[in-house]
């Protein structure tokens, strides 16, 4: 019995070591599953420390020359593109800046393979092309539309903007001071009948100049939504600029 267990064990012992030979030689020329999984989180970070930013777009990757797998292949085995960066330790997008980003990147790709500012219809032979998840709709919606994305992409490329201006959601009611709609701020003044809600002048009276004001501040939350705004005078609004600061 004993002799025989042995026998077993040593016999499974061996059939390992062939294994073992036998898988290190599959391993070397590094394609498709032979890649392991701690051989895709290093190629991660190392990718990373090339471009010098912890957080790494697919695009990047596989516009690296040594990476291992393609970003398809990774995200495949791991479940996702920002699971294995999870993984490596690096840095991942929230869903929405991320998708972001991607749409962007194949913006671009589309307006470089049309030599011309992507229209909804080249737009979505592209994306149909290339089997993406976006459609035209999502970009409109996400964008407010796609020559407002050429706009701020230019913009971005010229330095006007920082990426986040680029990647930011577009926002009808004008999340930020700088998209009050010139409808809006109309709206605002005839309701306060063009009069300072603060000192009581008026630009036709007493010829000030009128701002729009948030109530609450946008760095703090507020939006421009009509509840939200009020009309202030140009000395009154710089302030209550000063006593909040
Ligand atoms: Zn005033």
């Amino acid at each position: 019995m004993q002799n025989g267990t042995e026998a077993n064990a040593t016999r499974s012992q061996s059939l390992l070591k062939v294994r073992k030979y036998d898988f290190s030689g599959v391993l070397s020329p590094k394609k498709g599953f032979d890649v392991s999984r701690k051989e895709i989180l290093n190629s991660l970070r190392d990718c990373a420390k090339v471009i010098g930013c912890r957080r790494i777009t697919i695009k990047q990757y596989d516009a690296w020359p040594h990476r291992v797998l393609c970003s398809r292949q990774i995200a495949v085995r791991f479940g996702g593109w920002d699971i294995a960066l999870t993984e490596a330790g690096l840095e991942v997008r929230t869903t929405s800046t991320g998708n972001a980003v991607e749409m962007v990147e194949l913006f671009m790709d589309c307006w470089e393979d049309c030599n011309d500012v992507p229209t909804i219809k080249t737009l979505s032979n592209h994306l149909y092309k290339i089997n993406s998840k976006f459609s035209p709709t999502m970009y409109s919606r996400y964008f407010g539309g796609l020559r407002r994305l050429a706009i701020k992409i230019v913009k971005y490329k010229n330095g006007e903007i920082s990426e986040n201006q680029l990647l930011d959601k577009f926002c009808k009611k004008g999340a930020d001071r700088g998209s009050i709609s010139a409808k809006l701020r109309y709206t605002v003044f005839e309701r306060d009948q063009f009069t300072c809600v603060s000192c009581g002048r008026s630009s036709k009276r007493d010829s000030v100049r009128l701002e729009i004001d948030h109530k609450i501040p946008v760095s703090r939350g507020g939006t421009s939504e009509l509840s939200n705004l009020q009309t202030l005078c140009i000395d009154c609004n710089r302030g209550k600029g000063k006593i909040c600061v």
